[in-house]
């Protein structure tokens, strides 16, 4: 049997060539938001899954799905070696496709050339996720025949876009992709020099939301006060989304205990970029509960006037949100899609009848769908093991 310091000692042999076909793959400009050229993204998932081939995989295929539009999801790599007879699969999954490199004048060097500064290699998927390919493509090359399982390795090429053909990828290839075990390598260090193991991720679920007010426009002179604006009502919305201590006040969403592992809060700051915000009680955010609370995360609010009018606009789409609270504070949002039952439109928006003592009674907020206005994120667990007791 292989021992672990053979293992360690092979390994060390094989991080030269990983390291530069890592540099390779970062040099394919593979990005996948459609502004950009897609054959770049094929030439990436042309070069992986020549790296896999090289690796011993047997049956290594480029495969994608068409949409019944016609359109065609981005192109993934699906390989496998089959295991001694009875023995588990390990599916392998990683993506190739990159984010968009962003403004020219933020990149210290460029983006597609990978370049070491420190003990850092720097360009657009050096770590995300073009490193995750390179760690299962190593582990194939240091373990070469002495796997006692079967691999499937997975590798897509539209996580950065969200990945829209994934539900029919996986039903198209169900099959090969069959596995008693899966191991995602595209997430974070815990900690430079720590080994361990991500046990569960984050899910994330996501919503437009657009507020619906009045038709037109009112004179603020007149109808100021008891008619509240768009900007506002969203604003109102959207604290009611997290109690005064910062924790998520929307009830249903699943929590756990803190994770055992030793992250300084002053640690926790300095990896989020310096952060210093102090707008969120401590407690209710600190480092080990923030993977393991849900959260709530508002991106890319926008205010969009009807054309001539001045008041913001009403929303065409079907999707009704309700969002109510009781009196302890908790709020709820849910979905409907013949929406909401006996509340007048713009009467069920808090405030508008009234400006006072609106907040200590029971109410329903009415909003419709159509902008991207919330982001909804559940949480699970993260770091657990590994990483627990190696300092
Ligand atoms: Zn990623």
């Amino acid at each position: 049997m292989t021992t672990v310091d053979e293992l360690a000692r092979r390994t060390h042999e094989a991080f030269g060539r990983v390291r530069s076909d890592l540099e390779d793959l970062v040099r394919i400009p593979s990005v996948s938001s459609p502004a950009f050229d897609q054959a770049h993204v094929r030439a990436s998932a042309e070069a992986v899954a020549a790296l896999l081939r090289d690796a011993g995989m047997p049956q290594v295929d480029v495969l994608e799905v068409e949409l019944p539009d016609g359109g065609k999801g981005r192109p993934a790599v699906v390989a496998h070696r089959p295991g001694p007879d009875g023995a588990p699969t390990v599916l392998l999954y990683a993506h190739h496709d990159v984010q968009p490199p962003g403004d020219p004048a933020g990149w210290t060097s460029d983006p597609f050339e990978p370049t070491q500064r420190g003990e850092r290699l720097y360009g657009r998927g050096a770590a995300d996720d073009k490193a995750g390919i390179m760690a299962h493509v190593g582990a194939l090359r240091v373990l070469g025949d002495e796997l006692a399982v079967g691999v499937t390795v997975f590798v897509e090429g539209e996580e950065e876009i969200g990945s829209p053909t994934f539900t029919p990828f996986l039903q198209a290839y169900r099959d090969r992709l069959e596995a008693d075990v899966i191991v995602v390598a595209d997430s974070s260090n815990w900690k430079v020099g720590v080994p361990a193991l991500t046990t569960s991720l984050r899910g994330l679920v996501d919503c437009e939301v657009e507020v619906r007010v009045l038709g037109h426009a009112v004179h603020s002179g007149m109808f100021g006060g008891p008619v509240l604006d768009a900007v506002t009502l969203m604003s109102r919305l959207v604290a009611t989304l997290h109690d005064d201590n910062g924790d998520v006040a929307v009830a249903g969403l699943a929590s756990r205990d803190e994770a055992d592992v030793d992250y300084p809060e002053d640690q926790f700051r300095s990896d989020a970029a310096g952060w210093t915000a102090t707008a969120s009680p401590a407690p209710a955010r600190s480092p080990p509960a923030c993977g393991r609370k849900p959260a709530f995360s508002v991106i890319r609010p926008r205010r969009r006037p009807r054309r001539g009018r001045r008041a913001p606009a009403t929303a065409t789409s079907p999707l009704f949100v309700v969002q109510r609270r009781d009196q302890a504070g908790h709020s709820a949002v849910t979905a409907s899609s013949t929406g909401p039952p006996n509340i007048p439109e713009w009467t069920a928006c808090p405030s508008t009848r009234t400006s006072t003592s609106q907040s200590t009674r029971p109410r329903s907020d009415v909003v419709r769908a159509g902008t991207p206005t919330f982001q909804l994120l559940e949480s699970a667990t993260t770091m657990t093991s590994a990483s627990r007791r190696s300092r």
